[in-house]
This record gives C-alpha cells, structure tokens and sequence, in this order.
C-alpha cells in the first residue's frame, strides 16, 4: 500500500526549519474548494519505507545533533486518516515533527508534534460543518496540540462556499481563541481578515494572499 502522494523540501512549511514535507492520499472532507483533490483521491505513489530511505539517503550528512535539524511535515489531504500515521510517526520520530491537520481526528497518545498547522475549514451548508459542532472539534485540538512549540490557525477563504460562511467563521474564531489558548498564531487570507476586523477590531495574525486546502 502507498499511502504517500508526493513529497517536497521546502523552507516553508515548518517554521524555522527545513523539512520534507509528505502529503498522505485521503481526507475526512470533501470540501467543494479542496485544492488538493488529486491528493484527497490517490492513489498513493509511495510507500512509507520509500519516504524513509529517501529522506534518510538525502540527509545523510546531517548531524543528528544539529539544532536546525530536517523536519518532517504531515499534510494532505488528511494525515491523520491514513492507516499508516501511527506508523509514520514512529519511523520519523527521530526528527523535529509537523503536521496540517484538519483537527477532526486526533491520535490516541501525547502530541508528538513540534509544528502544527490547524487548518479550519469554512462551515455553511455547502461544507457540511455545523459551526458550533466544529468549534468543539477544533477546541478539543487546540487543547491536544497546546505543547507544541509552533501553533498555527489558518482560515482560507472558500471560494466556491462563498466569502460569508469564511468571514462568519472567522468571528466566531476570534471570540473562541482567547478562550481556549492564546498562544497561537492566526493567520488568515486578507479579505477574510479585513471584513472580519472591520467587525471585531482583530490586530492579532498575519495576512497572506495564498488559498489552499
Ligand atoms: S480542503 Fe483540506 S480538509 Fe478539505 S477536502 Fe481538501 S484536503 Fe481535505
């Protein structure tokens, strides 16, 4: 079984470190804006021991000591869903971890993950997500991931949805927050932030013009 799409080195999606980034085939959405849907629907390309002698021949320089080691991110689709996380967490766990996640599913043990990525997804009846149902869900992911040292809440705007739903989203995501944890980074596209702050006098979070899933 693969369950690996494809995989990318980049310096973007782990802060502060390089790292491989695997995106897993599946997700526990189908959100009607996914734009990883090749992802979301596999197959896969790799297996998981590819992955690992892949990265490991790649790195083989590295110093296991080395402060700005290589990370490895788990994205998507939806990481958690695969069969093959618990084992994927075991064979990396030698390095510096991330995952993007869409919060729903959580492991069954303490976070393993230095960098996590909370990627909210706009609820509205084209999505399928009930609001206040889904703020629980990402309120009880919030408090799993509370440890790591890197926590990120990002909000897209879904296109297809429409901007109402992400801007409704996003208000009651800024009053949620501070409530739960407010250690964690918010960042959200720019129109979603600039209708939102227009509301709530948000100051917190960074602007970025990327949609993604
Ligand atoms: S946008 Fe994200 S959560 Fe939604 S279907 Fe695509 S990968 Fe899954």
């Amino acid at each position: 079984m693969k369950p690996i799409y494809d995989y990318v080195l980049n310096m973007s999606d782990f802060k502060g470190r390089a790292a491989f980034t695997l995106f897993f085939t599946g997700c526990n959405l189908r959100c009607s804006f996914c734009c990883n849907k090749q992802i979301v629907e596999g197959p896969g390309r790799y297996t998981l021991d590819e992955m690992k002698t892949h990265i490991d021949s790649a790195l083989y320089f590295e110093r296991k000591d080395f402060l700005e080691r290589t990370g490895v991110v788990f994205s998507g689709g939806e990481p958690t869903l695969s069969t093959y996380f618990n084992e994927a967490v075991n064979m990396f766990k030698d390095r510096p971890l991330g995952i993007h996640t869409n919060g729903l599913i959580l492991p069954k043990y303490e976070n393993p993950f230095e960098a996590v990525v909370l990627s909210i997804k706009p609820t509205g009846q084209r999505s399928g997500l009930h609001n206040g149902w889904y703020l629980e869900q990402i309120s009880r992911a919030m408090k799993y991931y509370r440890g790591a040292k890197h926590k990120m809440i990002r909000l897209v705007d879904a296109p297809v949805e429409g901007p109402v739903d992400a801007i409704d989203m996003a208000l009651s995501l800024f009053e949620f927050v501070p409530t739960v944890c407010d250690d964690w980074e918010v960042y959200l596209t720019k129109d979603i932030r600039d209708e939102a702050e227009k509301e709530m006098r948000w100051k917190g979070g960074e602007v970025c013009d990327q949609r993604e899933g």
